[in-house]
């Protein structure tokens, strides 16, 4: 890593390579190539792109500068991420996670792990003590996620971590929602970092991938081990635009999260919603949990609506937001959890959970904060 004494803002313009080494050229290049000569029969730095490629290179040094891992690793997805962390465990391991997970992570978790021989706890890990009732002799990790989605559950991760240690488990963070810049996870002891950088990273609606990284050389062995295994690597083009993403993350997230503290609070008055979840209200549970280990409260916020009829009126009523299952991107996006983002989780999970029909997530995009409140106060009358 070239400059790790950089603030995060300059970071995240300069990343590991601010100019591409062979040309100077302002950006990194689209190395789209799938190998690489070998003069005289001589491997160089480069062999073939599954194990290493320049344009992608420049997005894994990017995210372990961020987090303040020792290497990094881009995937085709977020799943992919999150798949190649949970590779860490094998046949006859046993894995706790949130109860309260992304849909596609709780699909994964509960519908491809068991397949393959692991075992899954789902616990709430708001609270220390059913994660620690959780364990068993064969438990080996924590996949956790905070704050979840949607519900804004606030996990403390130190007293995961010390739980963790006790246990000699491995730590796994889905930290999408407050990327690097919000909330850093290897600093308080996490093991494993995870993003879906089709998000707030990326940040333009325009590409899906996913990053891990670790502080820890042994496991930044296996995870490079499984990810040229396996193969689910960020294609050159997606990791230039990802690069790119990340140049202005955060200009993009201050504005952002200042229009969603503004939102959160015209929305918990408006007299069609019943409750408000944002980490940026007063009244927010797990407030003081949150602002513990993180830096800002993001811009994502949850609602419900008081009747069940008008999640179709507002679906239908506002113009500015796209209406589709995502996050993080420069446009407004309006999810409808019930039957876009959570639709992998049966209904009965769900309303345990405590996700209803009348529940609707919004990432708060960069548009006009006055020209959002008209749109989404018009859609809610
Ligand atoms: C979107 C998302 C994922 C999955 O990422 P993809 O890039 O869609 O595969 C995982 N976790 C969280 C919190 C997400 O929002």
């Amino acid at each position: 890593m070239s400059h790790p004494k950089y603030r995060p803002a300059t970071l995240l313009v300069h990343q590991g390579k601010d100019r591409d080494p062979a040309t100077g050229a302002a950006t990194v290049p689209i190395y789209q190539a799938s190998t690489y000569h070998h003069e005289g029969g001589v491997s160089g730095e480069y062999d073939y792109a599954r194990s290493g490629n320049p344009s992608r290179e420049q997005v894994e040094e990017a995210i372990a500068l961020l987090e303040g891992g020792v290497r990094g690793f881009a995937y085709a997805s977020g799943m992919t991420a999150i798949g190649s962390a949970l590779s860490l465990l094998k046949s006859g391991d046993h894995l706790v996670a949130s109860a309260d997970l992304y849909g596609g992570s709780w699909r994964f978790i509960t519908g491809v792990l068991p397949q393959q021989g692991i075992t899954v706890s789902l616990v709430d890990t708001t609270d220390p003590d059913a994660v620690k009732a959780a364990i068993t002799p064969q438990t080996k990790a924590f996949f956790l996620e905070t704050p979840s989605n949607p519900l804004f559950q606030i996990t403390d991760l130190r007293a995961m971590v010390e739980i963790a240690k006790e246990n000699d488990l491995i730590t796994m963070l889905d930290n999408t929602f407050m990327t690097p810049l919000m909330q850093r996870p290897l600093d308080l002891g996490i093991d494993v970092t995870i993003h879906s950088a089709t998000k707030f990273l990326g940040g333009h609606s325009d590409i899906l991938a996913g990053l891990t990284t670790t502080a820890d050389v042994g496991l930044a062995k296996r995870l490079k081990y499984f990810q040229n295994a396996f193969g689910a690597v960020l294609s050159p083009f997606d990791s230039f635009l990802l690069s790119r993403g990340i140049k202005t993350l955060k200009v993009r997230l201050d504005a952002a999260q200042k229009t969603a503290q503004t939102l959160s609070e015209r929305l918990e008055a408006h007299s069609a919603i019943s409750r408000v979840w944002f980490p940026g209200l007063c009244n927010f549970q797990g407030r003081e949990l949150h602002f513990s280990q993180a830096t800002g409260a993001g811009a994502v916020l949850s609602f419900e609506l008081k009747e069940e009829l008008q999640v179709k009126k507002l679906l239908e009523g506002v113009k500015l937001p796209i209406i589709a299952p995502s996050l993080g991107g420069v446009e407004t996006i309006l999810t409808h959890c019930w039957s876009m983002s959570h639709a992998a989780i049966p209904a009965q999970d769900k309303l345990q959970q405590g996700i209803s029909k009348k529940l609707l997530r919004i990432s708060i995009g960069l548009e006009d904060v006055e020209d959002l409140w008209e749109d989404l106060d018009s859609g809610l009358r």
